[in-house]
């Protein structure tokens, strides 16, 4: 039956690729994908040869339109994205909005984020956190931002690109406490994968000691604020105070 699949794909190793995400591109009439190339490799990788059509951030609003209609048409259409689950930091979310809006079936054919590998990976404590995605590229209002985000309890799931990193970490360790941890998830799922653990306050030299840090893919992760600490602290200071007041002269 007519169903628009949105299938996660790897975000590095090709083996984490799934059965049912294998099986359903198998199936589907047509991948739409934000690059027919990259696509193209990976399908080729496991034997398909598809017809593709390309969705991407200058064009979903057409591309949805067209789908849409060969969805009505009764056709199968496949989702991707170049890394990950479709619609989470990519375009996706305009095509599957369309195809709801036209009472189409829309199916998600989960697997890899690069957001909630890195979660696991972590240590943190994540029961709850934040996506953020990317930051603005402007030191500006990446700082507002920032400034907005340094009282939320959950952990913070930042997006970055291998060209801002120095940037984005001299903003984090201005906007958060030099204790605050923060973890770096670079090149989940490949050959060099790097997962490292610290302070705030030792991020930036981390960052800088090895020009390798500056290339590839990065998913940063911050430790939520700690807001019952701050008020207990906060307590004990007034306590304290309180005692000082009364024993002075
Ligand atoms: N849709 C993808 C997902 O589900 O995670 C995200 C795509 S977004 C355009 C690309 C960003 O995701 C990168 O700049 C990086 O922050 C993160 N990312 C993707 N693959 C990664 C990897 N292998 N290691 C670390 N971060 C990655």
């Amino acid at each position: 039956t007519a169903t628009l699949y949105v299938v996660a794909t790897p975000i590095g190793n090709v083996t984490d690729i799934t059965l049912r995400a294998l099986h359903l591109l198998a199936l589907a009439d047509v991948v739409a994908c934000e690059d027919t190339r990259k696509t193209g490799a990976l399908l080729a990788r496991f034997g398909l040869s598809k017809q593709m059509v390309a969705a991407h951030q200058h064009n979903e609003r057409e591309a949805a339109d067209k789908l849409v209609a060969r969805l009505r048409a009764g056709e199968r259409v496949a989702l991707v994205s170049d890394a990950g689950t479709p619609a989470v930091s990519d375009p996706g979310a305009r095509i599957v909005d369309a195809v709801r809006d036209a009472g189409l079936n829309v199916v998600p054919v989960p697997g890899c984020s690069a957001a909630v590998t890195a979660l696991s990976a972590s240590g943190l404590v994540n029961d709850r956190f934040h996506f953020v995605g990317f930051l603005p590229a402007k030191a500006k209002q990446r700082e507002a931002e920032l400034a907005g985000l340094a009282r939320m309890s959950a952990t913070l799931v930042i997006y970055e690109a291998p060209h801002r990193i120095v940037d984005c970490v001299a903003s984090l360790a201005a906007a958060f406490e030099p204790t605050r941890q923060v973890v770096f998830a670079r090149e989940l799922t490949k050959l060099f994968e790097e997962i490292h653990r610290c302070r705030m306050k030792e991020a930036l030299a981390w960052i800088k000691a090895d020009p390798n840090r500056e290339r590839g893919e990065f998913v940063v992760l911050v430790e939520g604020a700690v807001a019952e600490n701050d008020d207990a602290l906060e307590a004990e200071a007034d306590r304290v105070l309180q005692i000082l007041l009364a024993e002075c002269p």
